[in-house]
């Protein structure tokens, strides 16, 4: 083919793309438009997971009416006049693609009125092409109205989720911005049912609540402002006017992944992996390895600091002195946990040295959740023991005590055994509910009240895709409108459990340590709620209680590990002992 020039509609297409990936883009850009004119209230209506329709009304200052149509070509924009204004943007947008690029790919209605007009005007377009316009009454403000998105971009159909997990990525992006200005008012509505709202009356905590689950959010401590150390003391690397606020979790809470750090510049959400790296770096010392904070932090610094434009959705960004901004954001964290807790002090090893170091060092464990221990399990007296009792993997041990409520200390025929409670627990459970789920039917239990639980909206989405899956594992759940649902049973060997905890966690890995198993979705599940219903580090646990565990994991085809792999357990054989103690070579 010879080279040309692609015809304008194939261009607008294609530049499109970059801003418009799916139905939370245009949210996202729509939302933007509106904080950008001044709004106080913005109300996002979406139907069919936004493909059908999105509407987002704000009562900003509006467009002028000779103003309307301009507003849609490429590259135009109120907020930018010459290159050099780049260099310090204080607006959300910039690039006046947003609504040029959303009209190219879908129907697009917007009435609009500006400040001191008094007729408002109506604009219709369709594949970026204007169909109608007209004058009309109607209020001061903007209400953009976008529909049957990507109609003329089958290839981008293709590629979009399941509505309920674009619902869910748009619940994401509205809860953000909703705690991010908390002095505007948010509305979001599916399918004509509320789906969150902010007073805007600068209180977050109902968007901290909404973007992060109630649990995780009573778990959250606010960063107390600070003025860069670095800035004051005259070091030409400071920033000075650099403020860093928000939430952050405290150490006792953690994730396996960073999916819960969420980053604000200057009132924009961004995503910067140096910059979440500075906030897990914050925590060192007071969280495993492998586990990572929930995180909402703020940053605000002069605009001359950052280059908002690197890419057209404009969710990168790159800062003039990204140390500066790195160490600033880490020391904000940083002094924050420390207000909270005093650094453990960790001595892994003794002060003076063995000849030969312990084989294997249990980490330590941070968690302190008071989760009862599940005393008698049910099925606890015929478990699968048989098969084991040919190639047991674990010695008979015999329980000697509990060190610092986390440990059991345990005597074999060759030394002494150091058990996790939490993970031996973990193994155990796993591998009977791996073994019931083996089987027909998982034994449930009938709970005597059911139990409405109400989900954040991402482990809501996920649990309306999983809940035939997460019938087949013993639970009896009922969606029950919106992100509530009904919980009529739940696997009897979590039976202890709340019903409550149970549900999120077999939907969320809230409390899902170690790097993620592998493994079907069905397994991801029963490991979640294991290590869920799994005794906690810092529960006295009665000798007979030991007993009964120990009891349990020489039972189990992999004593020695967790489901993820972490051991259970640390032995110090006899030979080691006495080395230790300087009785042997
Ligand atoms: P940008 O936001 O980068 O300027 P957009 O394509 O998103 O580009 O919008 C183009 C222009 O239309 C904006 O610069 C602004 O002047 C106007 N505009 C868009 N949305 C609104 C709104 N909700 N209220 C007032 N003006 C708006
Ligand atoms: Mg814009």
């Amino acid at each position: 083919m010879p080279i040309r020039v692609l015809p304008p509609d194939v261009a607008a297409q294609i530049a499109a793309g970059e801003v418009v990936e799916r139905p939370a883009s245009v949210v996202k850009e729509l939302i933007e438009n509106a904080l950008d004119a001044g709004a106080r209230t913005i109300s996002v209506e979406v139907e069919g997971g936004g493909r059908r329709r999105i509407r987002v009304a704000d009562d900003g200052t509006g467009i002028p009416a000779a103003e309307v149509a301009l507003a849609f070509s490429r590259h135009a924009t109120s907020k930018l006049a010459a290159a050099a204004d780049l260099q310090h943007i204080a607006t959300l947008g910039f690039r006046g693609e947003a609504l040029a690029s959303i009209a190219a790919v879908s129907q697009v209605q917007l009435v609009t009125r500006a400040a001191g007009e008094t007729a408002g005007t109506r604009l219709r377009l369709e594949g970026g092409a204007i169909l109608a316009r007209e004058a009309i009454g109607a209020p001061q403000g903007t209400v953009v109205t976008v529909e049957n998105l990507f109609y003329n971009v089958p290839a981008r159909l293709k590629f979009l989720k399941t509505e309920a997990a674009e619902r869910a990525r748009i619940d994401a992006l509205v809860t953000r911005y909703a705690l991010a200005y908390p002095d505007r008012r948010f509305r979001l509505t599916h399918d004509g049912r509320l789906s969150f709202q902010s007073s805007g009356d600068g209180d977050c905590y109902a968007a901290l609540v909404a973007v992060l689950g109630l649990d995780t959010a009573k778990q959250m401590l606010a960063i107390s402002p600070q003025p860069d150390e670095m800035a004051l003391s005259g070091s030409s690397k400071g920033i000075k006017e650099i403020e860093v606020g928000g939430y952050v979790s405290v150490p006792t809470l953690s994730r396996s992944n960073r999916s819960q750090i969420t980053l604000f510049m200057n009132g924009r959400w961004i995503q910067d992996s140096h910059l979440s790296y500075a906030i897990v770096e914050a925590y060192h010392g007071l969280l495993m390895a492998g586990r990572y904070p929930a995180a909402v932090v703020f940053i605000r610094l002069p605009p001359e600091e950052v280059d908002v434009n690197v890419h057209p959705a404009k969710a990168e960004v790159r800062f003039r002195r990204p140390d500066a901004v790195f160490g600033a954001v880490q020391k904000a964290v940083r002094k924050t946990l420390l207000a909270h807790v005093p650094v453990p002090e960790i001595h892994p090893t003794p002060t003076w040295s063995p000849s030969q170091p312990v084989e294997q060092q249990v980490p330590l464990s941070a968690e302190r959740e008071p989760t009862p221990w599940l005393k008698s399990e049910p099925g606890g007296d015929d478990a699968p023991r048989s098969t084991l009792e040919t190639a047991r993997e674990l010695p008979l041990l015999r329980v000697v005590g509990q060190v610092g409520a986390a440990y059991i200390i345990a005597e074999g025929p060759d030394g002494m055994y150091l058990i996790d409670q939490h993970a031996a627990h973990e193994r155990i459970l796993y591998e009977r509910f791996m073994a019931e789920a083996a089987g027909k039917m998982v034994p449930s239990q009938t709970l005597l009240e059911p139990a409405l639980v109400d989900l954040p909206s991402e482990a809501a989405a996920t649990l309306a895709e999983d809940l035939e899956l997460i019938s087949r594992l013993g639970f009896a759940v009922e969606p029950f409108g919106g992100t509530t649902f009904l919980v009529r049973a739940v696997p009897a060997l979590i039976a202890r459990l709340d019903p409550a905890q149970a549900l999120y966690s077999a939907v969320t890995d809230v409390d899902l340590g170690e790097p993620p198993l592998a493994g079907t979705r069905e397994v991801q599940i029963i490991a979640r709620v294991c290590k869920s219903a799994a005794v906690k580090a810092g529960q006295v646990l009665a000798p007979a209680e030991m007993q009964e565990m120990v009891r349990q994991l020489e039972a189990c085809a992999a004593p020695r590990t967790c489901p993820h792999g972490r051991p259970t357990m640390v032995h110090l054989s006899t030979a080691q002992l006495a080395r230790q103690f300087g009785r042997l070579g």
